[in-house]
């Protein structure tokens, strides 16, 4: 979509606007020419999309354009889903609670009702710009592995994510390296995410009963087998990424990895194991995610300020 001028009215001030949209929570963020965040807030999804989608997020930002006085020059909104190349149509939805087809002509109707373009995006390319703006690293290859719900992961090249010919790239949690014998919620069988993402720990703790609780797993659970396979599968699966990509740095992050006692020293230990030596093994660098859990919604916000914003 090619940068369009913003006009606004004399004294309003213009904003773009971010949106993270997830299975339990959207989070949004309004920002100004200048970098300047005028509001951050998180509402639960189920009480926002109502009547329906475009609908109720219209509503939620038009509420806060006219609280504050401003005027939008343009919308990212990121969700947990493959997002076409014309960065418009949402074509899979495995991890949120509405099917593809009850999301089809939202980029029209959101565009209609707030008067402004849009764009979406899948939720982690937006993490990793808040992340790679974050660390400086633009103008650098980065990789973003977020170990939450699924197994995130994003591609940062040539100054932006990277989305491959489709718009579909780095659905790192879906190559065939998983349980042969359990479906997938992308509907193919034996998928990375069947054995290395949350949804899998969440699954093995619920096996049986146990002493603690879930977010304490790392704690106490360290040593089971489960979680050590876990662990091997993601240290295996990011190490591929690192061999195939050669990039400067990976970012490690995601729920998952923001639990206590999560072991993340012996998981870059496990990942170098793999690493193809003597690059790119000596020179990689593995730097944590910041752990917001606004930076989806300030990754989208970023990106929407530079593609939007006139250019001065
Ligand atoms: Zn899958």
């Amino acid at each position: 979509m090619p940068v369009k001028e913003c006009r606004v009215m004399a004294k309003q001030r213009s904003v773009v606007a971010g949106v993270d949209m997830g299975a339990t929570h959207i989070r949004f963020c309004l920002q100004t020419a200048a970098g300047e965040i005028v509001h951050c807030e998180k509402r639960r999804t189920a009480d926002v999309l109502v009547p329906d989608v475009a609908s109720g997020i219209a509503a939620m930002l038009h509420q806060q354009f006219v609280h504050y006085d401003v005027t939008c020059c343009g919308l990212i909104m990121g969700l947990p889903a493959l997002v076409g190349k014309d960065q418009r149509s949402i074509i899979s939805t495995p991890n949120l609670p509405l099917s593809a087809g009850e999301l089809h002509g939202l980029a029209d109707n959101l565009q209609a009702s707030l008067k402004c373009p849009l764009a979406f995006s899948r939720d982690v390319n937006l993490q990793l710009s808040w992340d790679v703006q974050e660390n400086h690293l633009v103008d650098q290859l980065v990789l973003g592995a977020y170990l939450g719900t699924g197994m995130g992961f994003a591609i940062w090249m040539n100054g932006a994510p990277w989305t491959g010919a489709h718009g579909v790239a780095g659905e790192l949690g879906h190559i065939p390296q998983g349980d042969m014998t359990q479906h997938c919620g992308c509907g193919n069988s034996g998928c990375l995410e069947t054995v290395c993402s949350g949804l899998a720990l969440k699954r093995w703790y619920e096996q049986q009963p146990r002493n603690y609780t879930l977010s304490e797993l790392f704690v106490h659970a360290s040593d089971e087998l489960f979680v050590q396979s876990l662990l091997d599968h993601a240290a295996r699966a990011i190490a591929s990424s690192v061999n195939l990509f050669d990039p400067d740095v990976v970012i490690l992050g995601g729920g998952v990895m923001d639990m206590v006692a999560f072991p993340r020293e012996a998981l870059i230990d496990k990942i170098k194991c793999y690493l193809r030596r003597p690059l790119p093994y000596q020179e990689v660098c593995f730097i944590p995610a910041s752990s917001s859990a606004f930076n989806g919604a300030q990754g989208a916000a970023t990106l929407a300020s530079g593609r939007f914003f006139a250019k001065q």
